[in-house]
């Protein structure tokens, strides 16, 4: 059953991908991007997914947005497998979910000019007519706080900050229910960080558009978002609401050493910072079992034999972690 405030739910979604090997010192195997990931996103608000480089992030976002298909488990958009549906339904479909990309000028045609790229998805889906281009090119514009002056400019002649706000006029120009903003924050200088994240959440209070908001930055997504939902090696580990102590609420010790490593202006350098030493295992080579176990410094002998399911904390149902610590904490 599809709860009411759920416009997308993800029920059991893997993605792998072959890797072939030419020698016999890299036999044939498979990458699991995303491993069995269930999630929810409810209308109106803002899911912020974190975790490292190579954990799956984006691969769920282009599974959102049917630009990958999962290996095993649905993806329903109001109750609808977005995998069965035909391609005429897919098509049509892209106008409730759209995406802003890490970096928006790789995503624009390099001869296009801003009025053209704004209102692309606009003419494509026969939405406007060619007539009204300009007129709803401004309003997009004003909508993203971009000056009238750049209407008939090309993006690779504008700031970073500027191309990422034509990028979510493009985006919102269909007027999605869900935007997925994939680092779409990440690749620009802080003070503009700062800008464009402002802008989304403007857009998204105003609007009341779903959003999935997908960073390796915590505190951003702390800041923006009203869930935190944390991969590694493609698991969901835990997923939590965000708030101000959030540091002491999270459970799982991945996402604890996440924000341990966040730097602070008042930072006290005399102090440990709790880090994670190594690096993660390659998504070809996940360990049986919990797979944050090689880096874990709570790991138990059960973690290496039984991979740990994401369920509820007593008493918090909007938390979940999956971890053997808290297995008996969990309420079914
Ligand atoms: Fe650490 Fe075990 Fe929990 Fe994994 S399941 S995070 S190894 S304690």
């Amino acid at each position: 059953m599809l709860d009411e405030d759920e416009i997308i739910r993800v029920e059991g979604v893997s993605k792998r991908f072959s890797c072939r090997g030419r020698g016999p010192f890299c036999p044939r195997r498979s990458l699991v991007a995303c491993n069995d990931v269930s999630l929810a996103l409810r209308k109106g608000e803002t899911l912020g997914v974190a975790g490292e480089s190579g954990c799956g992030k984006s691969t769920l976002a282009k599974m959102l947005l049917s630009m990958e298909a999962p290996t095993e488990g649905r993806i329903l958009y109001r109750g609808r497998d977005l995998v069965g549906m035909s391609r005429g339904d897919r098509r049509r479909n892209c106008k409730n979910i759209q995406m802003v990309f890490q970096d928006s000028l790789l995503s624009f045609h390099p001869r296009k000019k801003v009025v053209d790229i704004v209102t692309e998805p606009l003419m494509n889906l026969g939405l406007i007519d060619k007539r009204d281009k300009d007129l709803r090119a401004l309003e997009l514009l004003d909508m993203v706080e971009l000056p009238v002056d750049v209407l008939y400019r090309y993006p690779h002649s504008m700031s970073g900050g500027q191309i990422q706000r034509v990028g979510i006029a493009r985006a919102l120009s269909v007027e999605p229910e869900v935007l997925v903003c994939d680092e779409s924050t990440s690749a620009l200088d802080v003070s503009v960080q700062r800008n464009v994240a402002e802008l989304l959440v403007r857009l998204q209070r105003e609007r009341g558009t779903t959003m999935m908001f997908i960073c390796h930055d915590v505190a951003l997504i702390n800041a923006i978002a009203h869930r935190l939902a944390v991969m590694y090696l493609g698991h969901i580990v835990e997923v939590t609401p965000t708030s101000m102590d959030i540091d002491k609420k999270v459970r799982h010790p991945y996402t604890k050493a996440l924000l341990g490593s966040i730097f602070s202006v008042r930072m006290d350098f005399s102090r440990r910072i709790k880090a994670i030493e190594s690096e993660a295992p390659s998504a070809a080579d996940v360990p049986p079992g919990c797979p944050f176990q090689d880096r874990c410094d709570v790991v138990m002998d059960i973690c290496k034999r039984e991979k740990p399911t994401l369920l509820p904390l007593k008493g918090e149902a909007d938390h979940l972690v999956a971890c053997h610590l808290f297995g008996s904490e969990a309420a079914i």
